[in-house]
């Protein structure tokens, strides 16, 4: 039998890194206290994004695509573990980061990831003896993550 202090371990925070939250979570410990795991957000997501993480918890993965900011997980949280207080509250504070895997940096053109970024946050910048290499703009990046799972080698990430 588990007893209530083993059952607190078990909704606590998972202790790897950082799980990143769906849009308008609220901060990390009021998320875990107001959700109930009860998988709204995950069945509300068009793009499938919402996946149960470490604890049952929902974590999103753009490894299965981007997030549209539809705000439909939002709408599904009776809880408000995601809460979206005024039109002006923004999603989260994410920004997509380039590794040292992608192509250009090693002589191989590519810009896959510019073509699937709507936000044009992605710029390539001739480079004198080499492939063009992608820079993001950090003030025109939403976070979207759809330029995450398009990557052929994938170097990106949005944290
Ligand atoms: S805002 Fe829409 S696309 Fe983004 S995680 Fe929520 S339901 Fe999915
Ligand atoms: S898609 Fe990947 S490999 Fe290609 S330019 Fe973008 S980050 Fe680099
Ligand atoms: S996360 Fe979205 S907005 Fe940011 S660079 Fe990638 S595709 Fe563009």
């Amino acid at each position: 039998m588990v007893d209530a202090s083993r059952r607190g371990f078990f909704r606590g925070r998972p202790k790897a890194l950082p799980a990143q939250r769906p849009p308008w979570a609220r901060p990390e410990a009021e998320f875990i206290a107001r959700c109930t795991r009860c998988n709204e957000c995950i069945a509300a997501c068009p793009t499938g994004i919402v996946v149960a993480g470490d604890g049952g918890f929902p974590t999103i993965d753009f490894k299965r695509g981007e997030c549209t900011f539809c705000r439909r997980c939002v709408d599904a949280c009776a809880p408000q573990a995601l809460t979206r207080p005024s039109e002006d509250t923004q999603p989260w504070a994410l920004v997509a980061q380039l590794g040292d895997a992608c192509l250009p940096r090693h002589g191989v053109e590519c810009r896959i990831c510019g073509e699937h970024c709507d936000a044009r946050a992605i710029r390539f910048q001739p480079r004198l003896g080499g492939s063009p290499e992608p820079q993001i703009d950090s003030e025109r990046c939403t976070g979207c993550g759809a330029c995450v799972a398009p990557c052929p080698v994938n170097a990106l990430s949005v944290s």
